[in-house]
């Protein structure tokens, strides 16, 4: 399997150090970002970081990456939603600190390396564990939106492996 050192691309970049304009909110500090310990609430508007296309390195298909907020202390962990269309894929893949997945919308599959595709719906929670080999996306006729929530360490959340081929996908 060929680890992919292009990945700080897709996934990765929602664990990037990028501050979002968090506008203040309930009350003051107008300087308030989410990734610093404070004592203010903060709202990060939707649509406040552009989406993304996950790159053809790393996900089969086409498939929108919408970051929601980035890992900061004292959580170190971003938040993404991410939509796959019919077909679509993410490459087998790790997570240093594991992952949750929250569907949110459509039909969509993730399998765990050795393991059977599962088929997941809206509501459905998925705990990927640190180290763990696995993909997730689409089904073959349905989209599937999820909000992944991916931990962060030394600044890395995914390591990138091959590619599902069609033969594993349509199993
Ligand atoms: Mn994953």
């Amino acid at each position: 399997m060929k680890l992919l050192t292009t990945a700080a691309v897709s996934l990765a970049v929602l664990a990037s150090s990028v501050s979002y304009a968090a506008e203040p909110t309930l009350s003051s500090p107008a300087t308030s970002e989410p990734t610093q310990a404070g004592t203010s609430q903060v709202v990060i508007r939707a649509g406040s970081k552009p989406s993304s296309k996950g790159a053809a390195e790393t996900f089969t298909g086409n498939v929108q990456i919408n970051p929601l907020f980035p890992a900061g202390a004292p959580a170190s962990f971003s938040g993404g939603a991410v939509t796959f269309e019919p077909g679509a894929r993410s490459a087998w893949h790790t997570h240093p600190a594991g992952q949750l997945l929250i569907v949110t919308n459509g039909t969509g599959w993730t399998q765990q390396w050795g393991g059977a595709v599962v088929e997941l719906h809206p509501g459905d929670v998925v705990w990927c564990p640190p180290g763990v080999k696995h993909w997730h996306g689409a089904t073959p006729t349905s989209a599937m939106t999820h909000v992944a929530l991916t931990g962060t360490v030394n600044g890395k959340n995914v390591a990138w492996l091959e590619k599902v081929t069609d033969e594993q996908y349509r199993k």
